[in-house]
């Protein structure tokens, strides 16, 4: 009835789903990937006949356990788009399994903007940010989910769809309304019966996403309206499930300053917070000296001295607004106190983006702190007032300090929010009495002393369920539960969350809390292959559980350990210092594909490889023709299948031109002699493609240098490995690097072109951990140089000129491996200095291409569902050159774009400014 692909319940896929980014564990029996709502009504039917528990889940980054279960998993993820927007009117009616990242970046194509933004923006979806009231550091300007939504579509277990808007109570649908449903009937009685109990246990403080939210809808009720978004807002997939939400928008800032102010005195914090909030700041936001000595104080540039860390943001709504003014308002503020260093204020998006990142990070980083002691959220999600903020914390200090337990504390200090994370080892008995301990002792505190809220912006989940009762009293939560009752009668709809009287400690994940990965899913948000499936077991987060657990075997997920690109993404964005990829080519080489080995030990024939090639060369304009490329396909399918099931020579594929003579052959004086010592101190390693093909790159490339003063060395050089560790050949790719490591030893630089030779080379000393290589290959590591950042280093600065009489719009495609490798400004730096072009920076730019070497061989069809991200980006650019650092990109790029853009490596553009700069000097 669903559909194929949309039900799984393979053992990779339930160990995927087992997690979501909190402390819990548990595996579901069945996992649905509803596209429609037809979906979800069959789903949730389906479940109700049975009985079984049913979670709704988006992008499973909450930190409560609100998004695993032991029934059914209702996954929204492939319900992403944005259906209507009304710029005028500033409202959009969107689907819940859009990302935040991602629907900000569409709307702010119309200036606007979806004001909450919890740090999990980039990977969180619209769905949980719905179910869990989430909000994030501008929840001071725009407040809460809650605050910016006008209407949800919600599926209800009793089989009905509900459009939950704001109803007048005298508006003639909203008596219907109550007719048609009858737990709508019940909750208006309830909130009338219960108006004054309602209001007395109003939470006092400026946030709050515990309980069910029956005091919004008491007041809207006392002003004459039903507002039924707020009580499925922060609801946690306990009340109903959500098709769509129609959200309110707000027009993005015209500018906006940031500023990180270091406070030699925690208690000048308390003291500061109430006059910046009188500058009506869009963010405040708080890391107390703890955090800063667990992340790293020298790492970013923060004084020793400070005792906690504030990061203000102000933004001008209009070219009126004078932010430097208003810099110097908050500098004169400052001067007040004893600060470690002169406030850090940055204008610049991109410097501000670098102030927020170790704030963005700050939880997953810390899982780099300990091998045992981990981050661990159970009393995360605290507010009080504001201006007791410093009260709090010296409180958590002291008891985090009698405890002997490291603790990070950070929040959204201008409400009162913080952020309690202690590091604890939960399998040992000691940190896990503590853990106990801390959860009862901090709540009561904050509620007894503090008159706060045990929960701002999580959500209850599963590790605050317990407690829900103490913050309200029994007769409020007697209401929640009659609430929760009257939608859910049979308890299907996530069981164990909010509403429960389970012990928080219930199915804590005690192995995994002792691995190194914080399953906050920042790595989804970058894998090519997550984008195009949106299931996790076909996501970096998802592979990490796969590969580690106890019951792992190849056989039982070669499905998606052969899925990974070993694009390296997840390796850039962890946090925490994980690298997936390195995981999987782990388990791969266990089981080296037979196919590619026998390919590859040929390839290691190079003598007789290379005849090979020139004879294909020769050829080319023969078998490279349509026809016969299908006909090509065909015939090598039955030997394709041994290196994937989906591998093929698809005929799409553009081929690029064989070289009939091989770039060694083309610079035999660059060759040095056997036995002969190096003749230079640059080798350049052109790696495989820029020998093979005629793209132009490896000319490219040694011109350059040249023109730098540069004779490059061609030392003897094999494939740098990538390739081959990518199908399990460990030991093959190992004996090539041997002979790059002997090779290479003499030189001072080590010249690169490729991407993925740059990173391979860098990657040596992993490749050899522990072994007698790993000296050798250490210092190769340091001196192996893309050729951008020679250019960006180099002394000699050549003559530029362009021949083009108008300028020219260049994209860069930003490669993986060399974004793994460090290297993302020095080519877009260049770029932007070449003569006669316009450089512009495309959307995604720093997105993996889907080519990723031999991938489009493995899987065409997927990675030209990758590409499509790529292609929309490009035109949205307007670019008429995309250039890359890659020539394996530039094949996909070259098949992904159907010749509406050339193609061009950064070292052949360069090449071309200083050629047309040689040529107007003879004409002069
Ligand atoms: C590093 C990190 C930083 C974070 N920072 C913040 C922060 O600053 N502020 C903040 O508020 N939170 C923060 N969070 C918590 C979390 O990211 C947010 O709560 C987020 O909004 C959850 O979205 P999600 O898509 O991951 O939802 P999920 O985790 O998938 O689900 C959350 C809840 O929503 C329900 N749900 C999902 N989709 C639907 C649907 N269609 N219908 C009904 N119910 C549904 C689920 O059942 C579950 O109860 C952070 C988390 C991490 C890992
Ligand atoms: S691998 Fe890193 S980025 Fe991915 S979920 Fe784990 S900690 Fe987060
Ligand atoms: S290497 Fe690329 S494809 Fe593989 S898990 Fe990481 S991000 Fe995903």
């Amino acid at each position: 009835m669903l559909g194929v692909g949309k039900v799984k319940d393979d053992y990779s896929t339930l160990t995927a789903y087992a997690v979501d980014a909190s402390i819990y564990r548990m595996t579901p029996r069945a996992i649905v990937l509803v596209e429609s709502e037809q979906d979800i009504a069959a789903t949730v039917r389906y479940a109700v006949q049975r009985g079984i528990p049913l979670t709704p889940r988006a992008a499973g980054t909450n930190l409560t356990g609100s998004a695993i279960g032991s029934g059914i998993i209702l996954d929204v993820s492939r319900l992403n788009r944005v259906l209507e927007l009304n710029r005028e009117e500033r409202w959009a009616r969107v689907q819940p399994g859009i990302v935040l990242t991602e629907l900000n970046k569409q709307l702010a194509r119309d200036g606007l903007l979806f004001g909450p933004d919890p740090s999990s923006g980039d990977m969180c979806k619209l769905g949980g940010m719905l179910a869990n009231n989430s909000s994030g550091p501008h929840t001071l300007r725009y407040g809460a989910v809650k605050d910016n939504v006008a209407a949800l579509r919600v599926y209800l277990q009793s089989g009905e769809w509900l459009d939950a808007k704001s109803y007048g109570l005298d508006d003639p649908d909203f008596n219907a309304l109550l007719n048609s449903y009858r737990p709508l009937q019940d909750l208006r009685s309830l909130l009338q019966e219960n108006a004054t109990l309602i209001v007395q246990k109003r939470p006092t403080v400026s946030k709050n996403s515990c309980g069910y939210n029956l005091f919004d809808l008491a007041d809207g009720l006392a002003q004459g309206c039903f507002d039924l978004p707020k009580l499925f807002v922060g609801s946690e997939g306990t009340l109903g499930l959500f098709s769509e939400a129609t959200i309110r928008l707000v027009g993005k800032p015209h500018a906006t300053l940031t500023a990180l102010i270091h406070f030699d005195r925690l208690e000048d914090v308390g003291d500061a917070v109430p006059k910046l909030l009188k500058l009506n700041p869009s963010a405040l936001e708080l890391m107390d000296a703890n955090t800063l000595n667990l992340i790293g104080r020298a790492k970013h540039g923060i004084p020793a001295k400070a005792a906690a860390t504030l990061l203000v943001e102000l933004d001008a709504d209009n070219a009126g607004t004078d932010l430097r003014a208003q810099a110097e308002r908050m500098a004169k503020i400052c001067r007040r106190y004893r600060l470690a260093s002169d406030p850090v204020i940055a204008f610049d998006p991109e410097q501000r983006d670098q102030l927020w990142k170790a704030r963005k990070a700050l939880y997953p980083t810390l899982y780099r702190f300990d091998p045992r002691k981990k981050p661990i959220n159970f009393v995360d999600d605290v507010v009080v007032p504001a201006e007791r903020i410093s009260e709090l914390i010296r409180y958590l200090e002291e008891f985090f300090s009698a405890q002997r337990v490291p603790v990070a504390i950070f929040g959204h200090i201008g409400n009162g929010n913080a952020h309690i994370i202690p590091l604890l080892d939960v399998n040992d008995q000691n940190d896990f009495q503590k853990m106990v301990q801390g959860y009862h002792e901090i709540h009561q505190t904050v509620l007894g002393r503090f008159g706060g809220s045990i929960c701002g912006e999580h959500g209850d989940g599963r590790v605050r369920a317990e407690y829900v009762k103490s913050m309200f009293g029994v007769e409020l939560y007697g209401l929640f539960v009659r609430v929760k009752r009257s939608f859910d009668p049979c308890g299907v709809l996530n069981p164990g969350i909010k509403i429960s009287d389970r012990p928080f400690t219930e199915h804590i994940d005690y192995v995994r809390l002792s691995k190194s990965c914080a399953t906050c899913a920042k790595c989804n948000a970058v894998c090519p292959v997550y984008d195009v499936f949106q299931s996790e077991d076909m996501s970096s987060r998802g592979w990490f559980e796969i590969v580690t657990d106890k019951n792992y075997s190849y056989l039982n997920s070669k499905r998606v350990v052969e899925a990974c690109l070993n694009c390296k993404s997840c390796r850039t964005a962890c946090p925490a210092g994980v690298d997936v990829s390195q995981l999987i080519l782990d388990r791969r080489a266990e089981h080296p594909n037979k196919v590619a080995g026998i390919i590859f030990k040929f390839h290691a024939q190079s003598m007789r490889f290379e005849r090979f090639l020139k004879v294909l060369a020769r050829y080319q304009s023969i078998w490279d023709r349509p026809a016969i490329r299908r006909l090509l396909d065909r015939l090598t399918k039955p030997f394709m299948r041994g290196l994937a099931e989906t591998a093929g020579l698809s005929p799409q594929l553009v081929m690029p031109r064989l070289a009939r003579r091989h770039l060694r052959d083309r610079y035999p004086e660059l060759i040095p002699k056997s036995g002969q010592a190096t003749r230079s101190p640059v080798a350049y390693f052109h790696g495989c493609a820029a020998n093979y093909f005629e793209d132009g790159v490896g000319d490219a490339v040694i011109a350059v240098l040249r023109k730098h003063g540069v004779e490059p060395d061609l030392p003897p050089q094999r494939c740098s490995g990538t390739p081959i560790e990518t199908y399990g050949h460990r030991a093959l790719a190992k004996e090539g690097a041997r002979v790059n490591l002997a090779s290479m030893a003499g030189y001072n630089k080590v010249v690169t072109g490729c991407a993925s030779c740059t990173l391979m080379l860098k990657d040596y000393p992993t490749l050899f951990a522990g072994e007698p290589e790993q000296a050798a290959a250490q210092a190769l590591a340091k001196r192996v140089t893309h050729i951008s950042e020679f250019v960006s280093q180099s002394s000699v600065k050549p003559a530029m000129a362009s021949e083009q009489a108008t300028k020219c719009k260049v994209a860069y495609h930003s490669s993986c491996h060399l974004r793994a490798a460090g290297v993302t400004k020095e080519p877009r730096a260049i770029l932007a200095g070449l003569p006669g072009i316009e450089y512009v920076e495309m959307p995604d730019a720093d997105r993996c291409a889907g080519g990723a070497g031999t991938y489009l061989v493995k899987d065409f069809e997927t990675s030209q569902h990758i590409f499509e991200r790529k292609r929309r980006a490009f035109e949205q650019s307007g670019a008429e050159v995309v250039a890359t650092s890659c020539p394996a990109c530039m094949i996909q790029l070259r098949t992904g774009l159907h010749g509406a853009a050339e193609v061009k490596h950064v070292a052949q553009l360069i090449q071309e400014a200083y050629e047309a700069a040689d040529r107007q000097a003879k004409q002069t």
